[in-house]
C-alpha cells in the first residue's frame, strides 16, 4: 500500500508511521531521517538541508520535492508509509504528479487528529535525559527521583523543542502550510482523519482499520 501520514508535529505520528510501516512491510520514508542521515555525512545536500532546519524553517520545497522524486522511484518504494512529507501544498502537488509518473498512485493520505491544546500539553512537562535519551514527563512518567535520570542519574533536561514558545510556533506553521495539504486530499477523497488520542497501540488499530474504510 502506498499511503502518506499526516499529522501536526507532536501527535505521535512519526511513532505510528514506523508501526504501520512495519506491520504493512513496507519501507517507512521520513524527510526528517533522510535529511538528518545527510546532515551526518556531511553531504552538500545535508550541508544545504542543515542551514535551514538548524534554524527551524521549512527546507525549499525544490530540494525536498527532488530528493523525494529520487526516493520514491527506487525498486523498494512499490509501497511506502511517507511520514513528514508533503508538509506544503506545493510538495503535494509534486507528489502527485511524481507518483503518477511512476504510475504507483496513492491509496489513502491518513491524518491523526491531535487538538492543540493537548500537544502543548504533552509537550510541557517532557523531560530527557541528554546522555542516554531517556523520556519522561512530570504528570504522566516521572523520574524516581525529581530531575533525575532512573538509567543512568543524568540531569534531566528540558529540550529547546519543547519550550511552549516553539511549540506553538510548530503549530501555527502546521496550520498555515500543512492543512493546506489535508483539503488536498479530502478534495480527491484520500483523506481518512483519524482520533490521535489515547493509547498508542489504540491508535495503531485505528489506523490500520481506517484503511479500509470509505472516506
Ligand atoms: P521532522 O523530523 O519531520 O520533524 O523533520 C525535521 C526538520 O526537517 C523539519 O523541522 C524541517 O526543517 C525539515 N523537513 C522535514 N521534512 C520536510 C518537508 N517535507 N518540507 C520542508 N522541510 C522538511
Amino acid at each position: 500500500m502506498r499511503i502518506v501520514l499526516l499529522g501536526p508535529p507532536g501527535s505521535g505520528k512519526g511513532t505510528q508511521a514506523v508501526g504501520l510501516a512495519e506491520s504493512l512491510g513496507v519501507p517507512h520514508i521520513a524527510t526528517g531521517d533522510i535529511f538528518r542521515a545527510e546532515i551526518a555525512s556531511q553531504s552538500t545536500l545535508g550541508r544545504l538541508a542543515n542551514d535551514f532546519i538548524a534554524h527551524g524553517n521549512f527546507v525549499p520545497d525544490e530540494i525536498v520535492n527532488d530528493v523525494m522524486r529520487e526516493r520514491l522511484s527506487r525498486a523498494d518504494a512499490e509501497g511506502f508509509v511517507l511520514d513528514g512529507y508533503p508538509r506544503t501544498l506545493e510538495q503535494a502537488h509534486s507528489l502527485q504528479s511524481t507518483l503518477e509518473k511512476l504510475q504507483r498512485p496513492l491509496d489513502v493520505a491518513l491524518a491523526l487528529e491531535v487538538p492543540d491544546d493537548r500537544i502543548v500539553e504533552r509537550a510541557v512537562g517532557r523531560l530527557i535525559c541528554p546522555q542516554c535519551g531517556a523520556i519522561y514527563h512530570l504528570t504522566s512518567k516521572p523520574p524516581q527521583l525529581m530531575g533525575v535520570c532512573d538509567v543512568d542519574r543524568g540531569r534531566l533536561e528540558v529540550r529547546e523543542d519543547d519550550q511552549p514558545s516553539t511549540v506553538r510556533h510548530r503549530l501555527g506553521v502546521y496550520h498555515r502550510l500543512t492543512e493546506p495539504v489535508l483539503e488536498f486530499y479530502r478534495s480527491r477523497n484520500l483523506l481518512r482523519s483519524v482520533d490521535g488520542l489515547g493509547e498508542r497501540t489504540d491508535i495503531g488499530d485505528r489506523l490500520r482499520a481506517a484503511l479500509h474504510a470509505p472516506c
